[in-house]
């Protein structure tokens, strides 16, 4: 029997099997940023250690800078104070920080692909849960710990468990207004928060085959919400084509080489997995989450799941989403009220995702309404300069949203973009746990970009097929 991609790029990254029965696992490419790696730092200068690889490393910041504009100071001293902390961690260890000076800064998973640093068959990793993203190129990718970005930084290395692999298929046609934010959404409300739990994801079938590297980022951003450490979809000739060219994408004799291997990682045709789940395409609807886990989600025309439709273990934790959201069993979330529209985070904040939004609002005509917050954050520099390029600023700003500098923004609100009191708010972002955007009784609602625009101007959760006339 075969083999699948997480098992050759596991073996061929791991180092040695330790007594604890975990790997020494090679990391190609360590991404930072500027929450969860001072203090990895801070133990490299007590121990007197130095960045084992500073070429494999690469710095930015995301989570704390503002949206409004990114000039210096910053008026929150604590912002200042980490990216400061950055900037000297940088300098002394000989890392390359992609500072917003640089017009190369951005959110931490929508960088590295950008500037081609995830490659196919690499092991990558950074401080933080989203780094599943960059498996879209049929890498393993995984979040890690403080004391792991401490342990990465001084050896390039990580002890790490083998994981198990599920293949999920998604075969068939998807319907128009269904995007891969839905797909992933119902693959979680599928197979739960906790079901990925041991496993990497391998996303595989027709629909995965068609997205473009952007839908894929998507899809892998979200594994780690199903449970999942990390997610991948088999590098193929879209992943060919998005790499050629970029900054750090290898070029001549170097990228025919490349290509061989990336070819050679791909999983076997008889490859083995522990478990190989299907879904049909055409079951999936426009989702939105109406709870505190993303695996909480209704198919937008649906009403919302009466607690006695789940199994007993699970209606403690149903009850406490109802209390919390303070939305009605059996009740239709189309209708109700928002108060603020989100487009924007690692899941959601590349070109094609605001393109599709502006190609709508321009198109209808329509605008946000009175009442609602509209923000528009793209998720690095180099998106907002296309986005500018194209025109689409002004396309959004007409509609009524605020177009910002590029962050995570409202996605955990570590920055000046939040929620007040229980506000409600429609977002393109990755989780809807309790105060996850900055109010401790701050309420979201995931859903696709395009379901946010729809949203933002109805004043309330809608189906944007409706809204914007997507024919079906
Ligand atoms: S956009 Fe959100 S999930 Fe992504 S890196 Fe930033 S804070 Fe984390």
């Amino acid at each position: 029997m075969g083999k699948n991609l997480y098992d050759k790029v596991f073996d061929l990254h791991a180092v040695r099997k330790l007594d604890s029965g975990q790997y020494q696992l090679l990391m190609g490419l360590h991404l930072v940023h500027e929450v969860t790696s001072p203090q990895a730092f801070a133990m490299l200068r007590e121990r007197n250690l130095r960045v084992a690889y500073p070429e494999r490393t690469f710095a930015t910041c995301d989570h704390i800078i503002p949206t409004h504009n990114q000039l210096r100071p910053f008026k929150d001293d604590l912002a200042e104070q980490m990216l400061i902390e950055l900037e000297k961690n940088c300098a002394e260890f000989g890392v390359r920080y992609l500072s917003p000076k640089s017009g190369e800064q951005g959110i931490v998973h929508v960088i590295g692909p950008e500037l081609g640093l995830t490659q196919p068959g690499m092991t990558v990793c950074c401080g933080d849960s989203h780094t599943s993203t960059h498996g879209a190129f049929g890498a393993i990718a995984f979040g890690i710990g403080t004391t792991q970005v401490r342990d990465v930084l001084a050896t390039q290395t990580l002890a790490m468990d083998k994981l198990k692999v599920r293949r999920i298929e998604v075969n068939g046609q998807l319907r128009p207004g269904v995007y891969a934010k839905d797909v992933v959404l119902y693959v979680i409300h599928q197979l739960g928060v906790q079901g990925g739990v041991g496993y990497a994801y391998e996303f595989g079938g027709d629909v995965f085959d068609r997205f473009s590297m952007e839908e894929r980022m998507t899809v892998c951003n979200m594994s780690i919400e199903g449970g999942a450490r990390c997610g991948y979809v088999n590098p193929d000739a879209t992943t060919y084509e998005y790499l050629r060219g970029r900054e750090f994408a290898p070029a001549g004799a170097a990228w025919e080489r490349a290509v061989a291997y990336w070819d050679s990682i791909r999983s076997d045709a008889d490859a083995h997995y522990d478990d190989v789940v299907r879904f049909r395409a055409e079951d999936i609807e426009p989702m939105v989450t109406w709870g505190i886990t993303p695996a909480q989600s209704t198919a937008v025309n649906a009403p919302l799941p009466a607690s006695e439709s789940f199994p007993s273990q699970d209606r403690a934790l149903i009850e406490e989403a109802y209390q919390y959201m303070g939305f009605k069993q059996s009740a239709p979330l189309k209708g109700q009220k928002i108060d603020v529209a989100f487009i924007g985070s690692c899941t959601n904040g590349r070109f094609s995702d605001f393109e599709e939004v502006a190609k709508y609002l321009q198109k209808s005509g329509k605008q946000v309404q009175a009442g609602v917050r509209a923000l528009v954050v793209p998720g690095s520099q180099k998106v907002r300069e296309r986005l500018i390029e194209a025109g689409y600023d002004k396309v959004f700003t007409a509609a009524g949203f605020e177009f910002r500098e590029a962050g995570c923004s409202m996605c955990l609100a570590m920055n000046p973009d939040k929620l007040v009191g229980r506000e409600l708010c429609a977002s393109s972002s990755n989780r809807n746990f309790k105060g996850r955007q900055g109010s401790p009784t701050g309420r979201t609602l995931l859903m696709s970009p395009v379901m946010v625009a729809a949203a933002a101007v109805s004043g309330s959760v809608a189906d944007a097929r409706e809204v914007f006339a997507i024919q079906n």
